[in-house]
């Protein structure tokens, strides 16, 4: 039938630390996320349950846009289908993580909790109603400190499924290696840095080193179709690594490992505030790294806040890329811009 709605609405579930919504999208608060059952842990999801629920939410959503999702950019009008089954999962069900970044807003006064998930998610695929065309996401917190992480993502590859991974790259995980060999798994590391001190500095841990000796075992043995799927990201902070030194140095190190993807961000407290006001040295790093993966045939994307700003530049593309050029450009605005940095 055709009507608006999302991927999610229909086939989708978030799997949060004490339930189980729809997506993890927040938005306006008001409207909270659209939720479908309560979930702490207990290893107990009643599949039936969940599908009434979600299937009573799509009937209402043919009528009308369900409050939670108004105005929201991912409804589309398509023709839906009405069969119960779940193909979009993300985990989001915990928050520990083995890294301090100074921008992670991730429940920070918190307990940090772990909940079990892998009992009911084989009680799903046994059941024959996970479809394996959508994607798996893991959000929370560190994927890799999760008891039952491994044999998740075992069970995943098997079903033939897209798997996008954060991790702070500290650890390395034998099941993230593997996923990457078959094309299964897309893993993000967000170094942010290439030295140590500024890593040390954004992170408040000292595993620079570790990280990008994960990164380059994760990237060692991929072919040529699956070199992308390890992507490298910088969130830009100003005032702490947004020096043009750093920056080099951090696509030096991308050409060094031979990374095939870099993604870019802007650090969501600075963008937030300045959105209308970003510094152009901002604009200019942006654009250098787009410039470097260009020459050197690398996929490049940003993110979230680097994307929006991107769509809202305040500071004309830079078209001169001459390294003089852009050394003294950079340093000039981070000078006259120090008063819009965050104090972290
Ligand atoms: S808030 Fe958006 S992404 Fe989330 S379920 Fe609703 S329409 Fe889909």
């Amino acid at each position: 039938m055709i009507y608006k709605s999302c991927h999610l609405i229909e086939h989708g579930i978030s799997i949060d630390i004490n339930s189980i919504k729809a997506c993890c999208l927040s938005r306006e608060f008001d409207k909270g996320q659209l939720m479908i059952l309560p979930y702490y842990g207990n290893n107990t999801i009643n599949w039936d349950e969940l599908f009434r629920i979600k299937k009573r939410q799509r009937l209402l959503q043919q009528g009308k846009t369900l409050s939670a999702c108004e105005g929201c950019y991912n409804l589309r009008e398509e023709n839906w289908d009405d069969d119960d089954y779940i193909s979009f999962i993300n985990f989001d069900h915990w928050n520990q993580c083995n890294s301090d970044c100074i921008y992670c807003g991730v429940r920070k006064n918190k307990p940090k909790t772990q909940n079990n998930i892998l009992k009911p998610i084989k009680e799903l695929i046994k059941s024959g109603k996970f479809k394996n065309n959508g994607e798996i996401t893991f959000q929370g917190g560190e994927p890799t400190v999760l008891k039952e992480f491994e044999e998740l993502l075992k069970i995943f590859i098997k079903q033939g499924s897209k798997i996008r991974i954060h991790s702070s790259g500290i650890l390395f995980s034998r099941a993230i290696r593997d996923g990457l060999k078959k094309g299964a798994v897309t893993v993000v590391i967000s170094p942010d840095s290439a030295d140590r001190e500024t890593y040390k500095k954004i992170k408040r841990t000292d595993k620079s080193n570790k990280v990008w000796e994960n990164i380059k075992h994760y990237r060692k043995k991929l072919n040529n179709e699956t070199s992308a799927n390890v992507k490298v990201k910088y969130i830009i902070i100003p005032g702490i690594n947004d020096s043009y030194e750093q920056i080099t140095e951090f696509l030096q190190k991308i050409k060094e490992y031979d990374i095939k993807s870099i993604i870019v961000d802007i650090e969501y407290t600075y963008a937030n505030r300045n959105i209308n006001n970003i510094s152009p040295h901002i604009y200019i790093i942006m654009d250098y790294i787009e410039n470097f993966a260009k020459t050197n045939n690398i996929e490049y994307a940003l993110y979230d806040s680097a994307l929006y700003a991107d769509k809202n530049r305040t500071y004309d593309k830079t078209c001169n890329f001459d390294e003089q050029n852009i050394k003294s450009q950079i340093s000039s605005y981070i000078e006259t811009n120090k008063s819009k940095n965050i104090q972290y």
